[in-house]
């Protein structure tokens, strides 16, 4: 469970609750029986390794975060030792986490701590999100996990638990709104203790039970006072506006293959280019039942991972390594 320190409030309003609406009394008490031991959400842990756990989080599964997450803590514990480590390592350890720029997001950040807050991460909003890589959610989670505040914490599972329950609708709208905003700051308790209680509460209701496909309405400790279950579960009018995050046959997928490659080399030696085509063509030939591979694919996935300074090539192109 989360330990939830008491320190001073940030200047959000607070708002008179509304007889009958959802009560975030029964969620957090749900949340004390059903909560998962993460290991960051032990005490002692660190607000510097909270920010990691939610950066690594954000696009990421638990169950996958967690040994990166550990691997991570153990070479760098702090934005000092990441600071200094070696890019290629780094991306090495994030493995298979996924969306890669946020390592190197991570190490940037790590630097400005290092180099602008003498080592220390701030516990202050708008220093926070002066960070690189450190948008209005993480910023929140730092404020609420790890120094016990009051602070809005809407990640995808709290919007979609808020979108249902008191909204009514089988899911959010795909960007999030001043809307929800409000909705979201209507429901944060007022103290700063409560309020990060519950926001970790929420997430996690939305994390177990209120899960995107498959709610487990019965196992809810809102079945009673939801919206969306009340109105018989509609269907989602945002459906049509949705993207839909495919991934086999995608320029991500064939980024993905190249930097598998490179991770796996042995001492980081380089690959040649041929080699690292012939691994982001394997994307475009998984795609080839929905018509012809795209023959640009692979150069574009090298061309694309150059730029965003994931991979590095010392000779124009003829092979390439980690940075
Ligand atoms: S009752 Fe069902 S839809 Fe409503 S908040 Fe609970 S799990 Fe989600």
């Amino acid at each position: 469970m989360h330990t939830v320190p008491a320190v001073a409030s940030v200047p959000l309003p607070v708002e008179p609750a509304v007889p009958g609406e959802p009560s975030t009394q029964a969620v957090i008490a749900w949340y004390d029986a059903h909560a998962r031991d993460l290991p960051w959400r032990r005490p002692g842990t660190t607000p510097w390794e909270v920010l990691v756990s939610e950066v690594m989080s954000q696009q990421t599964p638990v169950a996958r975060v967690i040994p990166a997450w550990q691997e991570w803590m153990r070479r760098w514990p702090g934005p000092a030792e990441l600071a200094q480590a070696p890019t290629a390592e780094v991306l090495r350890v994030w493995g298979r986490l996924g969306y890669p720029r946020r390592a190197l997001r991570l190490i940037e950040c790590a630097r400005s701590v290092v180099e602008q807050h003498d080592g220390v991460l701030p516990d202050d909003l708008d220093a926070l999100l002066a960070l690189p890589g450190v948008g209005e959610y993480t910023a929140g989670a730092v404020l609420a996990f790890a120094h016990g505040r009051r602070a809005l914490v809407l990640d995808t599972n709290v919007r979609r638990v808020l979108a249902r329950a008191v909204g009514g609708q089988a899911l959010p709208a795909p960007n999030l709104n001043r809307a929800e905003r409000e909705r979201a700051l209507h429901l944060l308790p007022a103290d700063d203790a409560t309020a990060a209680h519950w926001s970790v509460a929420v997430m996690e209701l939305g994390a177990l039970v209120c899960t995107a496909r498959e709610p487990d309405c019965t196992a809810c400790p809102w079945r009673g006072d939801c919206a969306w279950l009340a109105a018989g579960r509609p269907v989602d009018v945002h459906a049509g506006r949705r993207r839909t995050q495919a991934w086999h046959g995608t320029d991500r997928q064939a980024r993905g293959l190249v930097m598998a490659r490179l991770r796996e080399a042995v001492d980081g030696r380089p690959v040649e280019a041929g080699e690292l085509v012939a691994c982001a063509a394997r994307a475009g030939s998984r795609a080839s039942g929905a018509g012809a591979p795209d023959p640009d694919q692979p150069g574009r996935a090298l061309t694309t991972l150059l730029v965003d300074g994931l991979i590095a090539t010392d000779d124009d192109g003829a092979i390439y390594r980690l940075p």
